[in-house]
């Protein structure tokens, strides 16, 4: 009897070489345009440098990066809230949290080639022409400028968001008095946020239009702390602790993630801690290979205090003359009103998404071929499971694939696609190179047993299993609740 099941599994050899070497950003930037992960900006005008956009898959990685987060801070927690800013905020927003007066970087041109640089990222000559002549740094503030309203003034004068954080602060109040919250509490948002940078670059790591996800976890002030209760600096541990294992439990490799303790502290922080990631795994220092993942910062009660009505100085007068909010919380143990200290872990989606695809990318050699494969955590894979017929030319196996398809759709719970446009080797690989952990093959034998072959990406072991409880099985693998 003809077994094409057999016949399936000629295709797939043992792993005879399986590198262990990191892709560096460029290789991913290559596959990532390629597959469908993110274009440049305006490419058919040339691009704009600066912002890029997600294509197909990228987007199906974008969110389940934002769904995996939302859900560990958010619905696996009793004790953070989600909140869902404007992008533009009253001018005075930027005045009061010091962005107007702080948020800039230091630029230097370069007299020769006319390049401008970050001062802070480079050593005392133009990286670009290898000139010494340039000008003495000048602060250049990073906030994009736009104009509310039909007059294009100082009077309509906004900005695009540098940040997510502000419109958490700003809401503080909001989500206490409609939540009855008690501290400590949080509050988390995902958005987008927009930065002037002097010199973006490195593919997704630095742009002008980024996205955050961003946590302000609001607790007591160390005077107004009750016994056994945690003080601010041991609830920044335990959020250090607890963003690096999110990073980890969704795969990344525990020696590409570090912990690196800031030593330039920003006006509001007390204590910041980064996690880094090994962004730049060619560079030889390895000291270098290393930049920012996610901060995570203790600003104390500066940004509650800024946003408030009360706090006056030696003189009484009010710091804050233009805010109509208490923002104080009042504490029914001590009997007070108390500015909270916030704990804010604060990351970068793009970044994410960059790291998770990095670490997840592997060079193998299959039976004397290059086999590429994102081994990407099934929460984060952009496609679930691939359907693929045996034969496109037989309508019982292209129907039956595409009614499993259609099944495995219907559950809610995943992305499913159906694939004939290639030989059945070509389409493992395929979505081998995008991170598809399930692939299900429907044969000839599939019309007579009612079974179909699922095939795993990373150990490339097929199975048999009934059609029948395909939606049960698939659910299992990929550690969803789905059809029991
Ligand atoms: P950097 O030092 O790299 O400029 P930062 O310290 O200014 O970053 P934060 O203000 O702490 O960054 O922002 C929090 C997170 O937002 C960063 O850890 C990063 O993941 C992300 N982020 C910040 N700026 C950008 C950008 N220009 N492009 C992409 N992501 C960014």
């Amino acid at each position: 009897m003809y077994n094409s099941s057999a016949r399936l599994k000629a295709f797939e050899v043992q792993i005879v070489r399986n590198e262990t070497v990191m892709a560096d950003i460029e290789t991913i930037a290559s596959l990532a345009k390629r597959r469908g992960f993110a274009f440049q900006s305006s490419d058919i005008y040339g691009g704009l440098g600066s912002v890029w956009d997600y294509g197909p898959l990228g987007v199906e990685l974008k969110n389940n990066v934002k769904r995996a987060w939302w859900r560990a801070v958010v619905y696996e927690r009793d004790d953070v809230v989600g909140l869902d800013a404007g992008i533009l905020m009253n001018r005075l927003v930027w005045k009061y949290s010091g962005h107007e007066e702080t948020f800039s970087d230091p630029l230097v041109d370069c007299r020769k080639c006319k390049s401008r640089l970050r001062a802070d990222k480079i050593e005392d000559k133009c990286p670009v022409c290898g000139s010494v002549d340039l000008t003495p740094p000048r602060q250049f503030n990073l906030m994009f400028r736009t104009t509310v309203g039909p007059v294009e003034d100082e009077s309509g004068l906004a900005y695009l968001r540098p940040e997510t954080a502000q419109g958490i602060f700003v809401n503080f109040k909001n989500v206490l008095d409609s939540t009855n919250r008690k501290l400590p509490f949080g509050v988390a948002q995902i958005g987008k946020a927009f930065r002037n940078e002097i010199t973006p670059g490195n593919f997704i790591f630095r742009t002008r239009e980024f996205e955050q996800m961003e946590i302000e976890f609001f607790v007591k002030p160390p005077d107004a702390l009750s016994e056994g209760e945690l003080t601010d600096e041991e609830w920044h541990e335990r959020w250090i602790e607890d963003r690096l294992n999110w990073y980890i439990s969704l795969g990344m490799r525990a020696d590409n993630i570090r912990k690196h303790e800031q030593e330039l502290l920003a006006h509001y922080s007390k204590r910041t801690v980064d996690l880094e990631y090994r962004f730049f795994p060619d560079r030889e220092d390895e000291e270098k290979q290393w930049d920012e993942l996610e901060g995570i910062a203790n600003r104390t009660d500066f940004d509650l205090k800024a946003h408030s009505k009360k706090p006056v100085d030696a003189e009484g007068k009010r710091l804050n003359p233009d805010s109509i909010a208490d923002q104080t919380f009042f504490d029914h143990a001590t009997n007070q009103h108390l500015f909270p200290y916030v704990i804010e872990p604060s990351a970068g989606v793009d970044r994410s998404v960059l790291a998770f695809l990095m670490d997840a990318y592997h060079e193998e050699e299959v039976r004397g071929e290059k086999r590429i494969v994102l081994k990407l955590h099934r929460d984060l894979a952009p496609i679930k499971v691939a359907v693929l017929p045996l034969a496109r030319n037989k309508e019982g196996i292209v129907n039956l694939a595409k009614e499993i398809k259609s099944r495995l759709q219907r559950t809610g719970a995943m992305r499913a696609v159906y694939d004939d446009t290639a030989g059945i080797g070509k389409l493992y690989r395929r979505q081998d190179e995008v991170g598809t952990p399930l692939c299900i093959t429907v044969d000839h034998q599939s019309l007579e047993d009612n079974e179909v072959t699922i095939r795993d990406r990373d150990t490339m072991e097929q199975e048999r299993v009934p059609i029948a409880e395909i939606e049960t099985i698939i659910g299992k693998k990929l550690g969803l609740a789905v059809g029991s």
